[in-house]
């Protein structure tokens, strides 16, 4: 048995931590379902997911996880033989493809490997290349969990306008909703996907699609859609049924109007980003710390401005990453996220990659002790790295507030 006593930190990208606030507003007997608090609360959430995101257009909540969401989106925007172009920058990237290439559209992937942002220039050369516009649609990760990569959405919204060319822009936000700036009005998003358990501090369990009126109408004539995934009913319900397409999820809608409280009204937008941006730079500078003097030691993404601000994909050589998370389970209460997407389970270099959740409910002293710790166990495993991490961590939290 390690020294684990204490409270523990789940610091994977998803499921975040949850608070105990959230958790005790979940605590709930089954209400009403038919009027009274839970209809009230149901329509002060979907004003505040409107709110949450930049938009005054529209929301369906579903129940279902991210990949739940995935399809929602892709089965409104598509119908079979349909074209997509999806630029894929990690795991996420390439999973959202494969759903919706299953469903039977045909998904062409510019794949940017997994160390990088998407490259609006690319975007936008495949779609001049596609004069006849039979692209619908362009799908974009905003944040990809794998890799960490940030993608900025508002330049590839400016790319795809300069080429004139019709589709549809959908952004997987499920990462970067409530930890990166996102704003899809401003940024001309059309269809937003995310979920509750990664940056909203709830379990798993609710997706959510936001989607523009031109993506309301192009759902008309989308020939995959099915009763339960018609985002229409839920986006513009009259009946509360309509809300969820049967019985709400009731104990995460308590949930979700605590988090979102504690997010929109308590602690503001704008600080939960800053806050977000403030722990990312602690960890940043740990790592280029760590790598100092040629150490086998690196951040995923090389530029800063392209990272995100909910994960952290890193580099621990030889096995480092792995010894290091198992270490950090048994000895110090701290679960990191496994590499995703870096090597297969069984290869050599499957050990050599970890992310580090940094999303939602997280502050300095939980993130500086990740890090504190992550340091103990590289000396208790004699892992190699450079010195005065902690402390430049803790410098550039400190810059950052
Ligand atoms: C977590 C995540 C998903 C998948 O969500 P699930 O709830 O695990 O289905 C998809 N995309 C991104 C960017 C994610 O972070």
């Amino acid at each position: 048995m390690g020294h684990v006593s204490g409270r523990t930190y789940l610091a994977i990208p998803g499921p975040s931590v949850v608070p105990d606030r959230v958790l005790n507003a979940m605590h709930r007997a089954s209400p009403n379902i038919y009027e009274g608090e839970i209809v009230a609360i149901t329509h002060a959430v979907v004003a505040d997911l409107k709110r949450l995101v930049g938009t005054d257009q529209h929301v369906a909540i579903y129940i279902a996880n991210g990949h739940g969401g995935w399809e929602a989106a892709s089965s409104n925007m598509f119908s079979r033989g349909d074209r997509a172009l999806c630029a894929a920058t990690g795991r996420f990237g390439h999973g959202w493809a494969e759903a919706t290439r299953r469903m039977g559209v045909e998904v062409e992937v510019l794949d940017f490997g997994m160390s990088a942002a998407a490259d609006p220039e690319r975007i936008a050369a495949a779609l001049r290349a596609d004069a006849a516009h039979a692209i619908r649609a362009v799908l974009v990760t905003h944040v990809d969990t794998a890799s960490s990569a940030l993608s900025d959405i508002a330049a590839i919204r400016a790319a795809i306008d300069a080429t004139g060319h019709p589709a549809l822009l959908a952004v997987d936000a499920i990462a970067s909703i409530g930890c990166d700036e996102l704003r899809m009005d401003e940024w001309g998003i059309d269809v937003l996907v995310g979920a509750c358990q990664k940056g909203l501090m709830l379990p798993p369990g609710l997706a959510f699609v936001w989607f523009s009126e031109r993506a309301m109408a192009r759902s008309t004539v989308a020939g995959l859609v099915t009763p339960y995934w018609d985002w229409r009913p839920r986006g513009t319900a009259t009946e509360f049924y309509q809300f969820f397409g049967g019985t709400a999820p009731t104990a995460h809608l308590h949930g979700l109007r605590e988090a979102l409280g504690m997010i929109l009204e308590e602690e503001g937008l704008a600080q939960v980003w800053r806050r977000h941006e403030a722990l990312s730079r602690a960890v940043w500078a740990a790592f280029d710390a760590w790598r100092a003097g040629g150490r086998d030691i690196a951040l995923n993404i090389a530029e800063p401005g392209h990272r995100g601000r909910s994960v952290t994909a890193a580099r621990i050589g030889n096995g480092g990453a792995g010894r290091l998370r198992r270490w950090l389970e048994a000895e110090a209460g701290v679960t990191l996220g496994i590499g995703l997407g870096m090597a297969l389970p069984g290869e050599p270099a499957y050990g050599d990659f970890l992310r580090i959740g940094h999303m939602g409910h997280a502050n300095a002293h939980m993130v500086l002790g990740v890090l504190a710790s992550m340091e103990a166990g590289m000396a208790a495993l004699s892992i190699p790295h450079g010195p005065g991490a902690i402390e430049a961590a803790a410098a550039a939290f400190a810059r950052a507030t």
